[in-house]
């Protein structure tokens, strides 16, 4: 069985913590889990959801993405493309998936930053095209709470929270809101009105 990555390179029976069997590449320290055996991980581990607030999580591992992570490759059991899905961790990486067998390529390090963070047997679902979008829809939330943050300040943007959480759960919220947008619109109505009168006020002197 030859790497994916490396040029000739021959993968060789190693083992994971737990007795997972693996095929290991000797010089990119890549690993091959065939389907089988991470089937068989997956009836002893339970599987975890993968949210962006667990991938940001701070681990105790150090780690750097592997030199061949930007790297495509074939499948080492059946010749076909590996998919790659990209793993939004601190310092982000891809892991590879061949859609043919099975089977699952992890650079090095990859699997210890996986297993740490209680994913090592949730793997497919990175390449789970709903679970995509949901994540991409999570990460766009907690951005707009971020500029909310960033254009208000930590206490305004906190009453805004609140107020948005106690709305959404009122019948009538509705109400408020067409309030605020209302507010919202005479303030900018008023700006423009003063504008236009000192604009005419430099006219006309
Ligand atoms: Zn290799
Ligand atoms: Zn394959």
């Amino acid at each position: 069985m030859e790497c994916p990555k490396c040029k000739n390179a021959v993968l060789l029976d190693s083992q994971l913590p737990g007795k997972i069997p693996v095929k290991r590449c000797s010089e990119c320290k890549g690993i091959w889990i065939s389907s089988k055996h991470y089937r068989d991980l997956q009836h002893k581990q339970p599987q975890k959801q993968a949210t962006p607030d667990l991938l940001q999580q701070k681990i105790d591992i150090p780690f750097t993405p592997s030199s061949v992570d930007g790297r495509a490759g074939l499948c080492p059991e059946c010749g076909r493309y590996l998919s790659r899905a990209k793993v939004k961790y601190r310092q982000p990486f891809f892991i590879e998936y061949c859609q043919e067998c099975g089977g699952f390529w992890l650079d090095e390090g990859e699997w210890d930053v996986l297993s740490a963070l209680g994913l090592s047997s949730s793997l497919e679902q990175f390449f789970d095209r709903q679970w995509q979008m949901q994540m991409r829809e999570q990460e766009s939330l907690a951005n707009e709470r971020q500029t909310l943050i960033d254009k208000l300040g930590e206490d305004l943007a906190r009453v805004i929270f609140a107020l948005g959480d106690r709305l959404v759960e009122h019948p009538n919220g509705d109400y408020a809101l067409a309030y605020l947008m209302r507010k919202a619109a005479n303030n900018m109505d008023m700006q423009e009105f003063k504008k236009f009168k000192e604009e005419k006020f430099d006219r006309d002197h």
